[in-house]
């Protein structure tokens, strides 16, 4: 069992599975420790977590060099400790700043900051150890459900990954499985409801316990049951840490201590809900204006953004 944690062997096994399907990028990089694109500077320094604050200062970016600019001079602070919800129109560029974060890919121009370091100068483990993300698309893989979470961090114990399944609430439906920590999941595994994998995902984000969390909240309708375990997982995976969440769920924004509204690639607005929601002709106001209370954001956006 120990080989299976091989990092080696851990990876052989992942780009087994994304040959088998094709699976986008993003879904995957919730797996932190992927052979990265960019190779560390020379000079490269671990990362000095203080306060876990995170600087976006005048990023731009597109995907192709010299291709289609998806942003252009994004700015803003995500503070250490406190919550800050990215929010806009489908395509306005959340995703992508989020995947800058443990620099998946590198801005075009500009910094990102941590603490005031510059991730692009530190050495990309270090970065990637205190960085926890939850995709909107939970991904499993082959394995057991125990495997699975400890994929999160392969030196966590067996009481780890449980008190991380815990926090998530996970736990309960985990030992309804047939075998339960030791129940295969993934492409020939028990199959799990969508609440169930992203508890899951939440758990396998916990048992890191890293101080930067990055989340990708699901839009899919869950059932009133999956929706509340899956709020209560995350609001445990939230406390104490720096988040930074594509917020689709209304409940989420109205909370957070910052919202970014972000619109063609760049920051259109920034606030709290409170000030945010009273500015009348903003593009948050009309996201906000355009759906009842708890439904998701995402529903009306590409209208909104029009
Ligand atoms: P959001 O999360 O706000 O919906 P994204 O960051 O996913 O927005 O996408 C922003 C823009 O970047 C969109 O135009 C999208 O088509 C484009 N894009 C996203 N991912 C890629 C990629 N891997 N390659 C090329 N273009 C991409
Ligand atoms: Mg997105």
């Amino acid at each position: 069992l120990l080989m299976a944690y091989d990092p080696a062997r851990r990876l052989a096994r992942l780009q087994v599975q994304m040959e088998r399907a094709v699976v986008n990028a993003r879904m995957i990089y919730e797996i932190l420790d992927i052979e990265p694109h960019q190779r560390d500077k020379p000079d490269a320094k671990p990362l000095a977590i203080t306060q876990a604050t995170i600087e976006f200062r005048d990023v731009s970016f597109s995907y192709a060099n010299g291709g289609k600019s998806i942003l252009n001079g994004v700015s803003f602070i995500a503070e250490g400790g406190r919550t800050t919800a990215l929010v806009g129109p489908s395509g306005a560029g959340k995703s992508t700043v989020i995947s800058l974060i443990p620099r998946f890919y590198d801005p075009a121009a500009g910094q990102i900051l941590i603490d005031g370091q510059d991730i692009a100068n530190v050495t990309k483990q270090s970065l990637r150890n205190n960085l926890a993300y939850v995709s909107q698309q939970p991904y499993l893989f082959e394995g057991t459900i125990r495997d699975n979470i400890r994929y999160g961090r392969p030196e966590a114990s067996d009481a780890e990954v449980e008190e991380a399944a815990r926090l998530a609430y996970a736990h309960d439906f985990i030992l309804d499985q047939p075998q339960g920590y030791e129940t295969p999941v993934g492409e020939n595994g028990v199959t799990l409801s969508g609440g169930q994998r992203q508890r899951l995902s939440i758990a396998r984000a916990l048992v890191r316990n890293a101080p930067i969390l990055l989340l990708d909240e699901a839009t899919s309708a869950l059932d009133t049951e999956s929706e509340q375990a899956v709020q209560k997982a995350l609001d445990h995976a939230m406390s104490g840490r720096t988040v930074v969440v594509i917020a689709h769920r209304l409940s989420t924004v109205v909370n957070a201590d910052k919202i970014i509204v972000m619109q063609n690639g760049t920051v259109a607005e920034e606030g709290t809900h409170d000030v945010l929601a009273v500015r009348t002709d903003g593009l948050y106001a009309r996201l906000h204006n355009l759906q009842a209370p708890g439904a998701p954001v995402q529903e009306n956006e590409k209208e909104a953004g029009k």
